[in-house]
Order: structure tokens, then C-alpha cells, then sequence
């Protein structure tokens, strides 16, 4: 039997289902999940950052999922952690969506509310809020800061990992 392990952050929960198994965090926005068509729906005449991406975020169960071969690599070897920027109310349409995709999460953490970090170092607080860092192998993002951010960070395996772009 394998010992599972839980784990509390303040961007959410991450269930292990194996304390042996090495981890894989992976993006989701223009990563696996294709955002290209609510590009549109952000505000930019909106002076509060909120009311700017509102309408953006609120689209996020609509969109295609893409680069699934990359998560069946990812899944056979690795527990899958989500580190997303999205805000934490599109928590419920974020589990539905992965869901429907059956793409195997040990953790979705996100954006908290009232946070105002920079992608690169939102991400930088989630991985260092988990006691295992030692143990992240991997990790996919389609942003160049947040990569470089994963490499000061030293993580193993980084890899810039895009969506398809409509020509
Ligand atoms: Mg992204």
C-alpha cells in the first residue's frame, strides 16, 4: 500500500498519492488550455485590474484542451501539480474543465484573492509553499519569465510548452 500525503497552502490543497513519486508542475493558459478566443474579452479600459480580466477568466471552461500527448507523457511518470495565475473564484469551472479532460491533478493552486504578484513570482510563492520542493522534477509553462524563474529556482527539467497558434 502506498502512503498518500496532504498538503495545505495558502493557493490550495495538493494530495499525493505516492511520497516517493517526483512531480511535474505544469501551467494551464496558453499551456494546455487554448485561451487564444477571450483574448478579446479583456478590458482594457477598465482602470481596476479585476474588472480587466473578469470576463477573460469567467471563459476559462470553454476552452480547447490541447497538448494532451504531453500530458499523457507527464502522467505516466510524474503526480501533475497545476500552477495557474488564474484567480482563485474560477476554482469550480478550473476542476470541471480538468475534469472533463481527464487530465490527473495531485493539486490545482491559484491565484488568491486580493494577490497582485507577477506571474513569475505568484509561481515562485507556490513553489516554495511546498514542503517537497525537493522532489519537483519538472516544470511546463508558455511564459519566459516564469521559465527563468523556474530556473533560479533549480528545477531539474524546464520546458516551454505552447498551445497551437492560429495562423
Ligand atoms: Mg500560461
Amino acid at each position: 500500500m502506498t502512503a498518500m500525503s496532504f498538503t495545505t497552502t495558502p493557493f490550495g490543497d495538493v494530495t499525493l498519492k505516492s511520497i516517493t513519486r517526483n512531480i511535474a508542475v505544469l501551467d494551464l493558459d496558453n499551456c494546455i488550455s487554448n485561451d487564444g478566443w477571450r483574448q478579446k474579452l479583456i478590458d482594457h479600459t477598465q482602470p481596476f485590474v479585476d474588472d480587466r480580466y473578469a470576463r477573460y477568466h469567467a471563459g476559462c471552461e470553454s476552452d480547447v484542451y490541447e497538448n494532451g500527448e504531453t500530458v499523457r507523457f507527464l502522467q505516466a511518470r510524474y503526480e501533475i501539480i497545476i500552477f495557474t495565475a488564474r484567480p482563485e473564484l474560477m476554482r469550480a469551472k478550473t476542476a470541471r474543465w480538468l475534469n472533463r479532460w481527464r487530465v490527473p491533478v495531485a493539486g490545482v493552486l491559484m491565484r488568491p484573492q486580493d494577490n497582485r504578484e507577477s506571474s513569475p513570482e505568484l509561481k515562485r510563492s507556490m513553489l516554495r509553499s511546498l514542503p517537497f520542493i525537493s522532489r519537483i522534477s519538472a516544470a511546463y509553462d508558455d511564459r519566459d519569465d516564469v521559465l527563468k524563474m523556474y530556473q533560479e529556482e533549480q528545477i531539474p527539467l524546464i520546458h516551454k510548452l505552447e498551445v497551437r497558434k492560429e495562423k
